[in-house]
């Protein structure tokens, strides 16, 4: 893949970051928990972060008669953030701070792990019957990982129009999600037949995964429930669609850290994953979600592997 902006100065990129626009798929596993299907496309082999994202599971789209496709019972989470954005149907969540929100589109639920937080999440009674959106996990920098937890849902946020887009940004940016780094996280809706010029930080590296109909970004089609790394050095991302599309942008300023993800913990030793899995299981310092009664997901067995240079 060629340079499609190169610049006449040398520039300092980070490790593991491609330091030019480049449309690049990256590899994803798929997995059906139940009736949901579940497209794991961060992280993958070969890519681990976009920005302080190092988590993104797409689920759905899915149309249901009865049941809960979303059903997770009581598990923590360290060092870490969850955000949840839907672009159908319904998600509850409930945490050990006493949190509770129903989750709609257009809605940001964005839980702050820090030292240690615990949540559930299920569809309510009284749903829509459909199902589509996206788990996103962000890695918190060294200086806040250890902080208090917190959650904060929010409003149905508003879009912005770019060309034939509108654009929402439930993360960094307008959005009113605490961030602890620099990055973006926004749905994008092209009209049909539309072209659309969106200003990128280039100082980010980005990521787009195509969400519902079809587009087109530096001329290659993108496939569906594919993530596509789309590098740094970009200025805008110009996107186009013939029946009109919804996509999906997460990045970020190169994380400069090295992390450790086992299970729901991000951190950065593997004494501190072993501590925290001993603590989840011996119900040490993981407070149960008030009333809530329901079971807790046993950790898995933790193998501590050396750690590839
Ligand atoms: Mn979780």
């Amino acid at each position: 893949m060629s340079n499609l902006m190169p610049s006449p100065e040398t520039e300092a990129c980070a490790a593991g970051e491609q330091c030019a626009p480049i449309v690049e798929a990256l590899p994803e596993r798929s997995a059906q928990v139940g009736a949901l299907t579940v497209h794991r496309v961060l992280p993958v082999r070969g890519r681990r972060l976009i920005g302080p994202w190092c988590f993104f599971d797409w689920y759905g789209p899915l149309s249901f008669g009865s049941g809960k496709p979303m059903d997770v019972a009581q598990h923590p989470h360290i060092g870490l953030q969850t955000v949840t954005w839907l672009l159908e149907g319904e998600v509850v969540h409930h945490d050990s701070l006493g949190s509770e929100c129903l989750v709609r589109p257009g809605q940001l639920s964005l839980m702050t792990a820090g030292r240690g937080i615990v949540h559930t999440e299920e569809t309510p009674e009284g749903n829509s019957g459909r199902l589509n959106g996206a788990q996103l996990w962000v890695a918190l920098p060294e200086a806040v990982r250890g902080m208090t937890p917190e959650y904060q849902c929010t409003p149905r946020l508003e879009g912005a129009e770019f060309g034939d887009s509108v654009v929402t940004t439930f993360y960094g940016g307008s959005s009113p999600g605490r961030a602890h780094s620099p990055l973006v996280g926004a749905e994008i809706a092209v009209h049909k037949g539309g072209l659309a010029h969106l200003p990128l930080d280039p100082g980010f590296e980005h990521g787009v995964l195509l969400a519902a109909g079809d587009a087109a970004i530096d001329g290659v089609e993108l496939a569906a429930d594919t993530l596509y790394y789309l590098g740094s050095r970009r200025q805008e991302l110009v996107v186009r669609s013939r029946e009109g599309a919804k996509l999906l942008l997460i990045g970020g300023a190169p994380f400069g850290e090295s992390i450790l993800m086992w299970w729901n913990f991000v951190a950065r030793r593997p004494e501190e994953i072993a501590e925290a899995r001993k603590s989840w299981e011996g119900h040490e310092w993981f407070a149960d979600v008030p009333g809530s009664g329901e079971p807790r997901l046993v950790a898995p067995p933790y193998v501590r592997r050396p750690v590839a240079g």
